[in-house]
């Protein structure tokens, strides 16, 4: 293979071999394939820097612990695999997936005793413009009952829910779905966590439970606002009613960062414009995690999920 004419994006890592993204596969009784049996994360990767790489790893570990599964390699290996998929992708703004499956072995739905994972990682080009137009001009989010798992604090890719939640929204004309859970309240978004900012300015955004993921934004935007001596956040659940009276709200991600939300259900939230909280929220957050890529430590103290 040609590695300097490999166009962006191009190079997958599979199980110690690099190979063409249109090569590369999982046999046909991977347990993520038939089970959802795996796990996964989803890195930014800006100026050609990995934000928030330990915070990330650091939830990867949890989230294969939970499912009695260990990391495929130590740490270290890790970050070097990761680094050189970048490498070889020529990657410098868009989004590295990880993914670890338990492996393949006969179709069984009990859980083999022998460890054999597999270990998926991928590259994606994406220009940080399209992020930018809409931290610009906001989004719309369209509100679903949460049929989700009790357990969505564990980042598995029996995604089905989330994935039947945003393909409504969108074709609903919306870009992001917030799941709204039994007793009213939004739990998250089909793939972000989600915020609102109260009349008297304090920020809310719901407690970590096993009924949210814990968002390695989230946690980098606490620590941000805290270093910043804003003591203005409250974690618990917030209502629809109270997301339509808000005066901001907005989504955070590892890919687009802090994105201001315009419209819930059609419903203009405060002025209908990208409020002044998310935009300062997010350079808060941008700095801090930018400054912590370059100096290779990446959000590994505050991740608690
Ligand atoms: N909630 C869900 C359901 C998600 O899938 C994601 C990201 O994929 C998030 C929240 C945001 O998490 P992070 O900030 O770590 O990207």
């Amino acid at each position: 293979m040609n590695r300097r004419s490999a166009p962006q994006g191009r190079i997958a890592y599979v199980d110690g071999r690099y190979i063409t993204h249109s090569s590369a596969s999982v046999h046909v009784e991977d347990r993520g394939l038939q089970f959802a049996d795996s796990v996964y994360e989803v890195c930014a990767v800006s100026d050609g820097l990995l934000m928030d790489e330990e915070g990330h790893l650091t939830r990867l570990e949890r989230s294969l612990g939970e499912l009695s599964m260990e990391m495929p390699m130590p740490r270290s290996a890790l970050k070097a695999v990761m680094r050189e998929t970048m490498r070889r992708n020529r990657l410098k703004d868009g989004l590295l997936y990880l993914q670890v499956t338990r492996g393949a072995y006969r179709r069984d739905h009990l859980i083999p005793q022998r460890a054999r994972e597999s270990l998926i990682i991928t590259a994606r080009s994406i220009d940080p413009q399209t992020y930018e137009m809409k931290r610009a001009e906001g989004i719309a989010v369209a509100t679903f009952p949460d049929i989700r798992w009790g357990r969505c604090d564990i980042k598995t890719t029996g995604l089905l829910p989330n994935v039947l939640a945003k393909t409504k929204a969108r074709r609903a004309g919306a870009y992001e779905a917030w799941l709204i859970d039994s007793k009213g309240l939004i739990t998250e978004g089909a793939s972000t966590n989600a915020w609102i900012v109260s009349e008297d300015n304090v920020l809310i955004t719901r407690e970590l439970t096993a009924n949210i993921l814990a968002g390695v934004t989230r946690a980098g935007v606490i620590t941000a606002l805290s270093r910043a001596g804003i003591n203005a956040v409250e974690e618990r659940a917030f209502t629809l009613n109270e997301a339509y009276a808000a005066r901001e709200a907005f989504i955070t991600s590892a890919s687009g960062g802090v994105i201001p939300v315009v419209r819930i259900d059609g419903r203009s939230v405060g002025k209908g414009k990208p409020g002044p909280m998310a935009a300062r929220l997010h350079s808060l957050y941008r700095e801090l995690s930018l400054s912590e890529a370059r100096m290779g430590q990446g959000n590994g103290a505050r991740t608690t999920g």
